[in-house]
């Protein structure tokens, strides 16, 4: 009896302890329940929104819904959208993008078979039904324009989202969800024709998941728990389509959907989702700004600029807790630094300059606020009786980490300075039985002392000291941190001393607490581990240039010659700018075609533009009596490449390959990728006996070609002509065939068919 209280108590007691508040927040959908939300569902019936904290309420899509004005209105609320948040973010809306669950839109435009339209070039003056948005609709528009098809043949009609009208013939064309139509149309039957933007290049992401730049600045954990709790929905959903399905169909079928077409619809999203790619929720800088530069060229927004900083939700955003937060908030902090302490702290023109207000300054930007910076105080007491909620920091140089210092914001090498005419130094056990002076670093001074113990160490405080003792060849050489050596040898003009070496020792770079509050540390630390590499490599560089700069007189520089390149560059930049506005417009024009004919991998000929190519060479073969011949490529075991090495690496033997033979074709030859490791050549006006020519020297290129992957990379060539009465089928199916004769015989070859 007394061990089950206790049992109990214990269990109570556990769950207080770890019972936390549930917060309710909203996602908005944009359309009606179905398997494109999927992941949602998952995440709240499977209990994942729940372990974060969250009860999430989905909502429907209707007509009275404004998606993004809903989401900037309340705190708490999520919503899903499509790649025109784009446009909606350079209107200035301040929404954050979280995830894109959909690499490529699900959005495509049907035709029936029966209805004679086969080719985008066949919609001219047919009845396109679309949605009203023309944002919205941009990726299908682009399509369509880039297909040569003036605005003004195209004859839109507004969506009334019944397929009925694509089947009796109400519209000719109809922007449809790949993952729902189409399954209906085979249900009843019905042939049909898909023209998806992705296949013309135009990559969109669909069902983007959005929030207010409000909520991700004021409850951060919030959202970084509903973003963990989603992704992990999503991983499950797609892992476990039928389950999925299942649940769907029991608790979120709104629209009577079959089990079947949920099923159907979820392997067409995983595809869609790149999940297998491993791009689950992937949302990039590059993608984002290549779709604006369509928008742009579609005149959907005027305004270019776009802050990618504050769109794209940064998952590794400084988490703090309550605590820390109302201690940011009721406290500031201070650096002190010495101002004359070239190149770490110094004043120039009244401002404080050096590393080290440098790097005060990057931590205060991860915050998106200032710190205060002051000059050390001469006398200490001065201070001592001010009460102020500053919290005071002071710069560092030392390796150890205790209770009042921080963790490293940056390393400097420590190098070794001699006389001119000492050789390089590359490891300190060449100098035995010398004396070397170290500089400053007690710590360093003991390290060395005990690793090299044949070399007679001295410490000192003043790298001035150091000198002056080198100079008089009393010591050999100095020891310091190399801005600190080169920094001294510049500033007193010593021409017969160089830095004849660094050692594999770093100083680092701390801030110490210089009173109360030993705690701030922690917060410190949190903003210090997001100092990214590049911005610590940049600081350096700086401050190697200034101690350059330093020296020498330059007036005649800033004088005559600064004015002068400044008349250049800016004359220059008037005639581009003139010349870039002529070229815009040409550009504007052929990027369309650009994105519609060339894979968006390998930057070569798409499929499309092969076939086009293609079925003009048989007309003009048929009509000149000329000849051509194609070759058909296929990489050896690339599957085992994929396999092995992964898909990045896959991709970029795909690249790399496209390159070797575009750079080895003649300049009449065309080439383009057929699909997957698959590419085409056609040449003009070639038999396929010299057509075996161009092959053998492809084949030796890509033999003998070292990718760094540790093996060797081959292709297999199959070789066709036109033969009188081809069409594009038959002639491309010839070199396939002749390519796969030589699969058959052991690959990497070459075989005429
Ligand atoms: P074989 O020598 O008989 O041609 O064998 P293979 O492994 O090259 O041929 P298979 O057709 O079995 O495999 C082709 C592989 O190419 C399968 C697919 O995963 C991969 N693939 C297709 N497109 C891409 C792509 O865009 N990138 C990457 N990395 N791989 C791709
Ligand atoms: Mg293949
Ligand atoms: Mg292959």
């Amino acid at each position: 009896m007394k061990v089950k209280k206790i049992i109990l108590l214990l269990f109570l007691f556990k769950s207080l302890c770890f019972s936390q508040k549930i917060e309710t927040i909203t996602l908005q959908l944009d359309w009606l329940h179905q398997y494109q939300f999927a992941g949602y569902y998952i995440a709240k019936e499977k209990g994942y929104y729940k372990q974060n904290g969250l009860d999430v309420k989905i909502k429907e899509f209707n007509n009275n819904i404004d998606l993004i004005e809903d989401t900037l209105k309340e705190p708490g609320h999520y919503a899903i959208g499509k790649s025109s948040l784009i446009i909606e973010k350079l209107n200035k809306k301040p929404i954050t993008l979280l995830l894109a669950i959909y690499q490529n839109s699900p959005m495509v435009l049907l035709t029936k078979k029966n209805s004679g339209i086969n080719s985008i070039e066949e919609l001219a003056n047919k009845k396109i039904m679309l949605t009203e948005d023309a944002k919205e609709m941009a990726n299908i528009i682009s399509m369509i324009r880039s297909q040569g098809i003036k605005s003004k043949t195209i004859n839109f009609i507004p969506h009334s989202f019944k397929l009925d009208d694509l089947i009796d013939g109400t519209t000719d064309a109809m922007a449809c969800y790949l993952s729902n139509e189409p399954y209906l149309l085979t249900k009843k039957k019905i042939k049909y024709n898909i023209f998806n933007p992705a296949d013309y290049g135009f990559d969109f992401y669909g069902g983007i998941l959005f929030t207010s730049e409000n909520e991700i600045k004021n409850n951060l954990t919030r959202v970084k728990n509903f973003y963990d709790a989603t992704l992990k929905g999503w991983n499950y959903a797609f892992k476990n389509i039928e389950e999925t399905a299942k649940i769907i169909y029991e608790k979120y079928n709104t629209q009577n959907k079959t089990l079947d077409s949920l099923i159907y619809e979820g392997n067409i999203l995983k595809k869609l989702a790149k999940y297998e790619e491993g791009l689950l929720g992937n949302i990039d800088t590059e993608t984002i700004n290549e779709i604006k530069r369509l928008y742009l060229l579609l005149e959907l927004s005027k305004n270019t600029k776009l802050n990618t900083d504050t769109f794209i939700f940064d998952k590794n955003k400084i988490l703090f807790n309550n605590y820390e937060k109302n201690f940011l908030k009721n406290n500031s902090f201070t650096l002190e630094i010495n101002d004359s302490n070239m190149p770490f702290s110094f004043t120039q023109n009244n401002k404080f300059k050096g590393l080290e207000v440098d790097l005060w300054k990057t931590l205060a930007q991860k915050l998106n606020t200032s710190f205060n910076i002051i000059e050390e105080p001469k006398d200490k007491n001065i201070l001592k009786h001010i009460q102020t909620n500053d919290i005071k920091f002071k710069f560092v140089y030392q390796n150890k980490q205790d209770l009042n210092t921080s963790i490293p914001l940056n390393k400097i090498k420590v190098g070794i300075a001699t006389i001119n005419d000492k050789n390089f130094i590359s490891d300190l056990i060449v100098l035995k039985n010398k004396r070397i002076a170290v500089i400053k670093d007690k710590l360093l001074y003991e390290k060395l002392k005990k690793e090299y113990p044949e070399i007679n160490f001295l410490y000192l405080e003043e790298i001035n000291e150091g000198f002056k003792l080198l100079k008089s060849n009393e010591i050999f050489a100095v020891i310091d941190n190399i801005l600190m050596l080169s920094h001294s040898i510049i500033k007193n003009n010593y021409n017969n001393i160089k830095i004849a070496g660094t050692l594999p020792y770093d100083l680092e770079i701390r801030l110490k607490i210089l009173d109360k509050n030993v705690e701030a540390i922690g917060i410190l630390n949190k903003i210090i581990s997001k100092i990214t590499n590049e911005e610590k490599r940049n600081i350096l560089n700086k401050y190697q240039l200034i101690v350059y700069k330093e020296v020498k007189d330059y007036s005649w520089f800033y004088k005559y010659v600064i004015p002068l390149l400044i008349m250049i560059i800016f004359s220059i930049y008037i005639i581009t700018k003139m010349r870039k506005e002529i070229k815009k417009r040409k550009i504007a024009e052929n990027t369309l075609l650009d994105y519609a004919n060339k894979d968006s991998l390998t930057k070569i000929l798409n499929r499309r533009k092969i076939e086009k190519i293609l079925s003009n060479l048989i007309k003009d073969a048929r009509l000149n009596n000329s000849t051509f011949s194609i070759i058909f490529i296929d990489i050896d075991n690339f599957k085992s490449i994929n396999d092995t090495l992964g898909h990045l690496i896959g991709d970029k033997i795909l690249v790399d390959v496209s390159k070797i033979i575009t750079s080895h074709i003649r300049k009449d030859d065309l080439f383009g990728r057929w699909g997957g490791e698959e590419f085409i050549i056609i040449l003009p006006n070639t038999s396929s006996f010299d057509a075996k020519k161009s092959a053998l020297h492809l084949k030796e290129h890509i033999e003998k070609t070292n990718f760094e992957i540790n093996r060797k990379v081959t292709a297999s060539f199959g070789i066709t002509e036109f033969i009188e009465g081809d069409n594009k089928k038959d002639i491309v199916l010839r070199a396939d065939k002749a390519m796969y004769h030589v699969k058959k015989n052991g690959k990497n070859n070459i075989k005429i068919l």
